[in-house]
């Protein structure tokens, strides 16, 4: 073995002694909320599809790779912008109610791209705890001084700014729907601090776009706070059922991310046949609301039952829901009972979620009928019986 084998193996070794080993499962979609794993068809409670436009000819077939080609051949900024893109981009704004948008190869590009070009060493940013990876990463290559605040407690973020003169800008970042939790972040308490504290406000809203509010634009539009958020950040690989990140503002916001965010700079553009899906996605939203009412619908309907059964499921208004556990191994444990019956639904380990928290992260989507949500439900209490023990989550 090599000195670099020898090490990695080690590592490997002590993660899977505290049960945080991760594999890539082979899977295959044949549509709907099924899904081929390991040699047998499942039912799926585990994806991002919540609007189930992944599989959707709407979503597919605008733009050909036989239009483009199969890559758009450089960065936007050299050869690689093409009208789709632009086209995309009002399709993102006029969603959010925003002048301008600018799309990133992925969302997580857009937050590691996007959080340093605002600001920078004599700055401050207060970051909620429980913030996806890729606002702490952002937040950490910002080179900014980045205070955490506890999840979802204004109060505390507002603690943490009185010393708020001493820096030149300040930044709140927060997750608009949270995705490990399923919660909704206190948008109009942190706009709040945005106002009093001369701060902005930016909000990844990953989990809420195509889902929330009146026109699906998501958490910001559910809480009737669009116009106090600042950069609004976002995905297409979740409810649109595509792939790239955006974030939608001002134009002068724009403007300055077009010569400023490195991840936007320095990386190829989006093919232009996923930009054309994209744009048929957002379409989607804007047709099809009954898709949105049926997601939430399915969420609240399995949220009660999975509580019924007696498990400790946090309340919420989104399509992710939480089944706390704790211990990684009894999450593991649980999500295998589940797989044996043709459920599949994953667990989530640190360093995803804080020690202790481990849970089964359920979602739910527009696809899912009463009978899967039912024979979901009959899974779970099956599984506890079989394992002899009902998870009681002391948080
Ligand atoms: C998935 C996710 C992202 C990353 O988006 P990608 O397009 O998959 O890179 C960012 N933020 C949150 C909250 C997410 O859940």
């Amino acid at each position: 073995m090599s000195s670099l084998d020898n090490e990695l193996a080690c590592e490997l070794e002590s993660r899977a002694k505290h049960g945080l080993t991760r594999r890539l499962r082979s899977l295959e979609h044949p549509g709907g909320c099924y899904v081929y794993v390991d040699g047998k068809i499942v039912t799926e409670f585990a994806s991002n599809n919540y609007l189930g436009l992944a599989f959707d000819p709407v979503t597919s077939g605008r733009v050909t790779e036989s239009d483009f080609g199969s890559g758009s051949t450089g960065s936007r900024l050299v050869t690689g912008n093409y009208t789709v893109h632009e086209e995309l981009e009002c399709a993102i704004a006029a969603l959010k109610a925003t002048d301008a948008a600018l799309i990133f190869p992925s969302g997580y590009q857009a937050a590691v791209g996007t959080i340093p070009a605002l600001v920078g060493r004599n700055d401050l940013i207060l970051s909620d705890q429980h913030n996806h990876a890729c606002l702490i990463d952002g937040c950490r290559l910002s080179r900014a001084t980045v205070r955490v605040y506890d999840h979802n407690e204004p109060k505390h973020a507002r603690a943490l700014l009185s010393d708020r003169a001493q820096f030149r800008r300040c930044l709140i970042v927060t997750d608009g729907v949270f995705s490990m939790d399923g919660d909704i972040a206190d948008l109009p308490a942190l706009a709040d601090l945005r106002d009093e504290f001369d701060a902005w406000l930016m909000v990844d809203d990953a989990h809420g776009t195509g889902v929330l509010g009146e026109t699906g634009a998501g958490s910001a539009e559910f809480l009737g706070v669009r116009d106090r958020v600042d950069v609004h950040m976002g995905t297409m690989s979740k409810a649109l059922g595509c792939a790239g990140g955006f974030i939608a503002g001002s134009r002068t916001l724009i403007d300055h991310l077009i010569g400023s965010a490195r991840s936007f700079m320095f990386s190829t553009a989006p093919a232009p046949v996923t930009s054309g899906s994209a744009i048929g996605a957002i379409n989607a939203i804007r047709d099809m609301p009954e898709r949105r009412e049926k997601v939430l619908d399915n969420a609240r309907f399995l949220r009660a039952g999975l509580r019924a059964l007696g498990f400790s499921v946090p309340h919420g208004d989104t399509p992710i829901i939480p089944v706390l556990i704790g211990s990684a191994q009894a999450a593991v444990a649980l999500a295998d009972a589940l797989l044996d019956q043709d459920i599949y639904v994953v667990a989530i380990r640190p360093p995803t979620v804080p020690d202790g928290t481990s849970r089964l992260r359920v979602t739910v989507t527009a696809l899912h009928t009463r009978s899967d949500l039912d024979t979901c439900l009959d899974a779970f209490d099956v599984a506890i019986r079989r394992l002899g023990w009902m998870p009681r989550f002391a948080g």
